[in-house]
């Protein structure tokens, strides 16, 4: 497998007056991913993603675009790269040709590539029959696709998306899913998003951002996996209490559910069942029921990302 490196990031921070956007946040692009910056409300996301494509100075960290160092050579290293803001960078007053036109010059498309760029680019993104509306006059799901189309006209190896079907209806939003998975075989793509079935239907890995730092960082395919931590579900006639169940090697967590039954989860690698049978033999506890299961990634983002908020709300 090919692993160039297309964006690294090491321990990027940025702070807003007294408040610490981004904490100390590190992570790599690799050639072919399409990676998922997955977090929930103010973690850090649109600051990182700033950061990554050149428009906000870290405080602290370096970024390098496919080994250019932003810091160092901004141009040469925005060259590599295509950023969908939050807020797509349009001019509503210009038709879809004029603004693509415009942004192949600002990207220095020589003056005769630049027709073909912004042909393509718009063959791309579903847009060759629109070049003449307009932009303000098309449907947000269409802006959109502009915005995106403006950050592939100049063919970057990176693609950077800040939340790209935000504000769209659910058609448009599996429109510009497919398009992200397409435009995914051709560029390398960076994508923020609080949504998990979308971070689920287009990336290849997920990284996990809460409070300014990654918390979780993983192949789509391994979620789920072998190596995923097991959560137990355990019915017991006389159970011995939490404290014991947490006393047992590779347990980590233990609560009591509504229904009843515990909810134990283990250690990375741990598979305490075989030891939970003999104990629940040995002391009588009543097993009636012994479930596993591995952590889906909603249980994943949940874990790492609710707890906080749950001691903070007590
Ligand atoms: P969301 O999903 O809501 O867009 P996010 O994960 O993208 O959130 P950020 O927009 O990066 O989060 O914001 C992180 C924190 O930094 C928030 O507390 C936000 O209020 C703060 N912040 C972001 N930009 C600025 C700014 N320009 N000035 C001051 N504070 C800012």
């Amino acid at each position: 497998m090919d692993t160039q490196t297309l964006v690294a990031a090491q321990g990027l921070a940025r702070t807003f007056g007294g408040n610490r956007a981004v904490d100390d946040v590190s992570l790599a692009l690799h050639k072919g991913e399409v990676l998922g910056l997955l977090g929930p409300n103010g973690a850090g996301k649109t600051t990182t993603l700033r950061m990554l494509a050149g428009c906000l100075a870290p405080t602290r960290g370096r970024v390098e675009i496919n080994g250019v160092d932003m810091a160092r050579a901004p141009t040469r290293a925005k060259r590599g790269l295509g950023y969908l803001p939050e807020r797509p960078p349009l001019y509503p007053e210009l038709t879809v040709d004029e603004y693509l036109r415009c942004c192949a010059r600002l990207h220095r498309i020589p003056r005769r590539q630049r027709r073909d760029a912004v042909a393509s680019a718009k063959r791309d993104c579903g847009l060759s029959q629109v070049g003449q509306r307009v932009i303000g006059h098309l449907s947000k799901g269409f802006q959109q696709r502009v915005g995106i189309a403006q950050a592939i006209v100049h063919r970057p190896d990176v693609v950077i998306l800040d939340e790209p079907t935000v504000g769209l209806d659910p058609n448009q939003i599996r429109e510009i899913r497919s398009l992200i998975t397409r435009l995914g075989t051709q560029h390398s793509v960076l994508l923020s998003s609080h949504i998990l079935p979308e971070i689920q239907a287009t990336c290849s890995r997920v990284v996990i951002i809460h409070r300014g730092r990654v918390v979780f960082d993983r192949a789509m395919d391994a979620i789920g996996g072998d190596d995923e931590a097991l959560t137990l579900r355990l019915g017991l006639t006389r159970a011995p209490g939490a404290g014991e169940l947490g006393r047992i090697e590779g347990v980590t967590r233990v609560q009591q559910r509504q229904d009843g039954l515990w909810q134990l989860d283990c250690a990375a690698q741990a598979d305490p069942r075989a030891a939970i049978a003999a104990r629940a033999a040995d002391a009588g506890w009543g097993l009636y029921e012994l479930h596993a299961q591995r952590r889906t990634l909603e249980e994943i983002f949940a874990d790492l990302t609710s707890r906080d908020a749950a001691r903070e709300a007590a």
